[in-house]
């Protein structure tokens, strides 16, 4: 009964046959693309008309898409299209609105049709698949707010899957915590942060009920945290569970696109119905072969998107690929989000991710500091670093004072030794970063004269919405 993959055929048909079924629907859609959207009609002009893609090279003829241009095409806003120049449907088919999470300016806003919601609910319900959830699962979803990419679409999901839906976001702590033992959830979706919020919770919640967890998967993502162990321990641990799935989307795109299979090693990419990934070189635009231990941003096109299309999407998401086929048999590439090119510093010439830092030291000296950390800069928009990055680490708890230099020095060392950039380290008392640092801003100012951190937090910047 139960089947091992959502869609069997795509899920394990080898990734370059995926990539050229793909270019074959690319190219059969970018006519009527054209045609109904002003904002590609205006970035295709002069382009030679489509033509039947032989396989996904053929997208490389193409502009890329930024933030910026969807955030041109909203600016030009009319009542017949509210959704602006790149609305490619009319609004009697349009039946949803989405909101981005606007944590990096004005929200941007995505429409669907009924074809879009039923690719969204689709797609999304392949992730959530991937991640282990089943239709016997009841499922504590605990974003707050129906609009945004995480709210109305991943529910929509876990209903296509069958599983049992209790919409908890929104409410207190404590009551979602009470509510989903008297439930019995058996699985739950949060970012990063918030799961390591309710890890700590967890148990005295349950001696104050008297109920026993019934919580045996929890689905994790929205910031690049899982990649330490470190968090990843305290989430299973605090929450007694076996199973935790990294999970990450695009509300651009499609709200949740991958997710980790039963090896927890990574996400695969499960959207393949709908959308085409390539890697990129940020800086010179360059398409990178899909292989293990390539790092790139990722790029998307979706192809089966009537509202609001998008070609050769910049997603500003940095990923590392940590496979190409898996032992659960998908094809699919399998990655980890390293950063958001909003976060990028440059040492000395190089693209350095303080998620990428903290990660290396989170791993290395696990038990000796906290997982989290913090980075100075001396002016609100310094990018670039000549000078050893100024780094503020917290120590765990029972590390003596009278070690801290040591401490400072070997970490410093490691993260030379294996990034190539020099950080100079402050090792603050257990409790010395602020609290908001387990929190998803990475951007936590502070008064002059100190300078400004760039980074902090245990877990980054999310690139999806967020509880
Ligand atoms: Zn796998």
């Amino acid at each position: 009964m139960d089947r091992r993959y959502w869609n069997e055929e795509l899920e394990t048909l080898a990734w370059s046959e995926v990539e050229r079924w793909q270019a074959g629907r690319i190219g059969a859609a970018l006519p009527g693309l054209r045609a109904r959207s002003a904002l590609y009609a205006e970035l295709h002009a002069g382009l030679p008309d489509a033509a039947p893609m032989a396989g996904l090279a053929g997208l490389r003829d193409l502009p890329f898409t930024t933030k910026e241009h969807l955030r041109a095409a909203q600016d030009a806003a009319s009542a017949a299209e509210p959704f602006g120049r790149n609305q490619s449907a009319p609004l009697a088919d349009i039946v949803q609105a989405l909101s981005s999470s606007g944590t990096t300016g004005r929200p941007l806003y995505y429409a669907l049709t009924r074809h879009d919601l039923e690719v969204f609910s689709d797609a999304i319900a392949n992730t959530w698949y991937t991640a282990g959830v089943r239709g016997d699962d009841v499922v504590a979803h605990l974003v707050g707010l129906p609009m945004v990419a995480g709210g109305l679409p991943y529910a929509d999901g876990f209903r296509r899957i069958g599983a049992t839906l209790c919409w908890l976001g929104g409410f207190p702590t404590e009551r979602i915590l009470r509510e989903m033992r008297r439930l019995r959830a058996s699985a739950l979706l949060a970012t990063t942060s918030f799961g390591l919020h309710l890890a700590e919770q967890w148990e005295s919640v349950g001696r104050e009920t008297g109920l026993p967890s019934a919580l045996r998967k929890v689905l994790c993502g929205g910031e690049p945290g899982l990649a330490q162990p470190q968090i990843r321990e305290r989430i299973t641990q605090g929450l007694g569970i076996a199973s935790l799935r990294e999970t990450m989307g695009l509300g651009d795109v499609v709200p949740a696109m991958w997710s980790e299979c039963e090896q927890q090693d990574g996400m695969h990419f499960n959207a393949q119905k709908y959308v085409a990934i390539e890697l990129i070189d940020p800086a010179s635009g360059e398409v990178l072969p899909w292989a293990e231990g390539a790092t790139g941003e990722l790029v998307y096109t979706a192809f089966d998107r009537e509202a609001t299309p998008v070609v050769r999407y910049r997603s500003r998401d940095h990923a590392l690929v940590t496979g190409m086929g898996c032992a659960c048999g998908r094809s699919s590439p399998r990655m980890r989000c390293i950063g958001r090119t909003d976060d990028m510093l440059i040492y000395k010439g190089m693209n350095v991710f303080p998620s990428a830092i903290r990660d290396l030291v989170a791993t290395r000296f696990a038990g000796q500091v906290e997982p989290m950390l913090r980075i100075w800069k001396t002016q609100q928009d310094q990018v670039r670093f000549d000078d050893p990055l100024p780094v503020d680490v917290e120590a765990a708890p029972g590390i003596e004072a009278s070690r801290f230099e040591t401490l400072a020095r070997a970490i410093e060392a490691e993260v030379r030794a294996r990034a190539q950039v020099r950080i100079a380290v402050t090792v603050l008392e257990p409790g010395g970063l602020p609290k908001s640092a387990y929190k998803n801003s990475l951007l936590a100012l502070r008064e002059p004269p100190h300078p400004e951190p760039v980074a902090s937090a245990a877990a980054s910047r999310p690139s999806q919405a967020k509880p």
